[in-house]
């Protein structure tokens, strides 16, 4: 029987080629993927039956949640694709208990949204979040701007269940909150990437969401201001919950619809946001204001919830903006040590200079999260090979920094071997033991998060 009839007994399978299931965002890398078959289970059981089948037939399997990772990490090069989509079930919700366990399809928006409506909050807020998947979160570990106080989706994952080689459901964690009983599964599993299993459901803690939530916004004149306004934050001890900034090419780009207009001259904005009961985040707002004031053009903070998510849907639409420019962008994201972090802004745009190719940078400041970014035509074969050369560029410039070639979206494919020059050979080694007491045969996602 052909391979797609077979997988027809286990699971519905989708006709066609499915193209729509074999990219992510890294398409405009030239990233397109080729599978056997794509197919949609709607069960964990049948999660690990698929498995259980390529695991046998030695195919190669690859998970799959909204697409909308930056790493490659779900375009796959043959075999089967698991789209996660159809396991979007809430198994329970417990409101007075800050818990809920998903399976991997739910959108990070609909949890989100509904923890919200129950005077919760579930806070990695990464910015694809009404595509992408509680599963793919996981996969990859995300962040998002509030990660600076609340911790990235990992801290938040207190059980997951998950079909591991050669085709088994496993359940590491539940709803305890508190768990040091055995090796920590959970957290191998977490930003796995589809290496070790694939993950078909989770235990999330909850927080009860804070009563006020003030952004304040301050434009300076460039990267050096900027950067010491971000670093008198720190030193002044004061607790916001995101700390983020865009340069003065991102801004050239997303600054004319900034909802209250930027001022001349402006080339750096430092966004931060307080949060806490009403009295705290306003004495929180009130004092932040008052440190980023200091060579600041212009500082604001709106007022009104309408404002305030203004703001916020401003921020969350810089990418586009940036990618409207030329019509395309190649993307890296950094992290390196905060006080590195001037180097590593001013270092995207040399390395730009030096490949002859706009660039620009925007981020998670207060993680000293850098998304380094090469703007290109779309289609350009040969602005595209630039842009490539210039990546390794600035993945060789973040470890020379102290820092890591991925803080927040992963290895995947594009960044794939470079654990070892990031964490030296022996460390790299127990890597790929981990990989291969999993996956013995090698058939989760191959290509991907590889060490060296
Ligand atoms: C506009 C935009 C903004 C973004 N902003 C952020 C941000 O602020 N922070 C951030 O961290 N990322 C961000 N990202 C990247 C992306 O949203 C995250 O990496 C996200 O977690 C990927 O989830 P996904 O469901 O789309 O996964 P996919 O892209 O489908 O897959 C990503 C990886 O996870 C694996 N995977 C997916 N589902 C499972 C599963 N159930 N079990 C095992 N493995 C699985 C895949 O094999 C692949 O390796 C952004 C992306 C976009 C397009």
């Amino acid at each position: 029987m052909a391979l797609k009839d077979e997988l027809g007994t286990i699971t519905c399978v989708l006709d066609g080629a499915a193209p729509a299931y074999l990219n992510d965002s890294t398409e405009v890398r030239g990233l397109h993927g080729r599978a056997d078959a794509v197919v949609v289970p709607e069960s964990a059981e049948e999660v690990a039956a698929v498995l259980a089948w390529c695991y046998e037939h030695d195919v190669a399997i690859v998970a799959r949640g909204g697409g909308t990772g930056y790493a490659g990490g779900a375009v796959p090069d043959g075999g089967v694709v698991i789209a996660l989509e159809r396991l979007n079930r809430i198994r329970s919700f417990d409101p007075l208990l800050w818990r809920i366990n998903v399976e991997a399809g739910v959108t990070t928006g609909d949890v989100r949204r509904l923890a919200r409506e129950h005077g919760l909050m579930f806070p990695p807020d990464p910015g694809g979040a009404e595509q992408s998947q509680i599963g793919g979160n996981i996969a990859t570990n995300a962040g998002g701007p509030h990660a600076f106080k609340y911790g990235v989706t990992g801290k938040w994952v207190t059980g997951l269940e998950a079909a591991v080689p050669p085709g088994e459901l496993i359940a590491v964690g539940g709803p305890t909150r508190k768990d040091v009983a055995g090796y920590d599964l959970r957290s191998l599993l977490i930003g796995s990437e589809g290496t070790l299993g694939v993950v078909t459901a989770a235990w999330l803690r909850l927080v009860p969401a804070p009563e006020a939530a003030h952004p304040i916004a301050a434009f300076y004149d460039g990267i050096a201001a900027g950067v010491r306004a971000i670093h008198r934050i720190y030193g002044s001890g004061l607790e916001v919950a995101a700390l983020e900034y865009l340069d003065g090419g991102t801004l050239d780009a997303a600054g004319a619809s900034f909802p209250v207009g930027m001022p001349e001259g402006a080339g750096f904005l430092v966004i931060a946001e307080a949060d806490g009961s009403a009295a705290e985040a306003a004495r929180l707002r009130d004092e932040t204001v008052a440190v980023l004031r200091a060579d600041a053009l212009s500082v604001s903070a709106p007022s009104t919830p309408e404002e305030v998510a203004e703001l916020w849907r401003w921020r969350d639409g810089v990418t586009f903006a940036v990618t409207a420019q030329l019509g395309a962008k190649l993307s890296e994201d950094l992290a390196v040590p905060l006080d590195r972090l001037e180097e590593a802004i001013e270092g995207t745009l040399e390395i730009g200079r030096r490949h002859g190719l706009p660039a620009c940078s925007w981020g998670h400041a207060g993680d000293g999260n850098v998304h380094s970014t090469f703007l290109l035509a779309a289609d350009d074969p040969d602005e595209l090979g630039r842009a490539s050369r210039a990546a390794d560029d600035l993945l060789a410039m973040a470890l020379d920094l102290g820092g890591t070639v991925s803080g927040e979206h992963g290895l995947g494919l594009v960044r794939s071997g470079w654990l070892a020059r990031q964490w030296g050979e022996r460390a790299a080694s127990l890597h790929a033991e981990i990989k291969r007491v999993f996956d013995p045969k090698g058939l989760m996602n191959p290509g991907k998060k590889t060490a060296v």
